[in-house]
């Protein structure tokens, strides 16, 4: 890497709930924080319809909180959209990160980086994938107005994401969910069904069919194994999320089984000055645990840099 272009007390990776909470603490306690973020802010967050359990909001959208936040948030911080962090090294105390317009140098590193959709691996889902196989309603809803799609997963995810296709003109929107019991929120679950969405229980997709689109998805019931075809123009898939932990892999991080980054009570990893936040790391997993997570992590980043400083 070439010598630094810029310099930060704080680099924050990923600008969701946690990454943006922690750039208005950080930048509030005087520190200098530059918010990375790889596509727009928001994160997951983003693309719930409803969020109905963040304080202060009975009920509002996702994007319309993650719009509050990034407001908030860019008073104190520089946010960089567009701007994946593609590598860091730690050089002395400090951090060298690649990412467009840098390299940078940073003297603490907050991992905010969330998490990726998980895959099913059936037949057909990686060479349909782009071609009928989505995993992200809001970037892809779009092109199936007036289409039939199938949803799959029984989480918040595929409850927002079958609501918001609903929302976006699809002709028709079902749910294939493995059990006979949603694991998503009540309320996310009425609005779908409200929305006139019909839910296939105990029922998994055993491949995806199509020569270049996908026209047709092989269900199963997993009760009593009997297999069914569905025709349909689109299939989302949303079973789940997988850490992002990359970057945290390559800077020595602790990782449980599942991937998630093992953090103390005040956000640090094993590695000193790195922290992680939000849903790449151990905890729950809702907007104001990842915004509290965020919070705490710029006060133990901005605690180390003084303890730091008066040691030196
Ligand atoms: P999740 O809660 O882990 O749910 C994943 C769903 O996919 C589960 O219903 C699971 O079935 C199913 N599944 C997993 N592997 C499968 C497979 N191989 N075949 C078929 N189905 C499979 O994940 P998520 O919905 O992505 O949510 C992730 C986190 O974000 C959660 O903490 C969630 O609360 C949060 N979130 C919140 C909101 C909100 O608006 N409040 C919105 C989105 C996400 P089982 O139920 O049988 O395990």
């Amino acid at each position: 890497m070439e010598e630094a272009k810029e310099k930060m007390d704080v680099a924050i990776i990923g600008a969701g709930a946690a990454g943006l909470a922690a750039a208005i603490y950080a930048g509030r306690s005087g520190l200098s924080p530059v918010v990375f973020e790889s596509k727009m802010v928001g994160g997951q967050t983003s693309l719930s319809p409803s969020i109905e359990n963040y304080p202060g909001f009975k009920s509002i959208s996702g994007s319309d909180l993650m719009t509050a936040f990034k407001n908030h948030a860019e008073n104190y911080a520089d946010i960089k959209e567009w701007a994946p962090v593609t590598k860091v090294v730690r050089q002395g105390n400090d951090f060298l990160l690649d990412a467009k317009g840098g390299p940078y140098l940073a003297k603490k590193i907050i991992l905010a980086t969330g998490a990726v959709h998980r895959k099913l691996n059936v037949p057909g889902e990686e060479e349909l994938s782009g071609k009928g196989v989505s995993y992200c309603a809001t970037c892809d809803g779009f092109f199936f107005k007036d289409r039939k799609i199938l949803v799959i997963g029984g989480g918040n995810t595929a409850l927002a994401e079958a609501a918001y296709l609903l929302d976006t003109g699809v002709k028709e929107a079902s749910l294939a969910h493995r059990r006979d019991k949603l694991r998503g929120e009540k309320f996310l679950e009425d609005i779908f069904k409200k929305k006139g969405g019909k839910v296939l229980w105990n029922t998994v997709a055993t491949s995806f069919n199509g020569e270049d689109r996908l026209s047709s998805v092989t269900l199963k019931n997993v009760d009593d194994g009997t297999e069914s075809t569905m025709e349909v123009d689109g299939v989302f898939v949303a079973v789940g999320i997988t850490p992002s932990n990359e970057l945290a892999q390559s800077l020595g991080v602790n990782m449980d089984d599942g991937g998630y980054i093992i953090v103390d009570l005040e956000q640090r990893t094993n590695v000193p000055g790195v922290y992680a936040v939000g849903d790449n790391s151990v905890g729950l997993r809702q907007v104001v645990t990842g915004a509290g997570a965020g919070a705490v992590a710029a006060i133990s980043a901005h605690s180390d840099i003084t303890k730091q400083e008066w040691e030196q």
